[in-house]
């Protein structure tokens, strides 16, 4: 199992239920993956790949 990293505020991820993962909206190509807390306070995300940011 490959460990996983919120995008926005580096926590790794252990059984966060509330956690989410997903491809870049504007290039696809990166995973963006948050954590339950940042999703919560709508913490702000930077895709690794274009640049891309966003709460959603
Ligand atoms: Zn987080
Ligand atoms: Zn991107």
């Amino acid at each position: 199992m490959k460990k996983l990293t919120c995008n926005s505020c580096k926590k790794e991820i252990t059984n966060d239920l509330g956690a989410t993962q997903f491809k870049c909206p504007e290039c696809g190509k990166a995973e963006i993956v948050r954590c339950k807390n940042c999703r919560e306070i709508g913490a702000r995300y930077k895709c690794s790949a274009c640049g891309f940011e966003g709460p959603n």
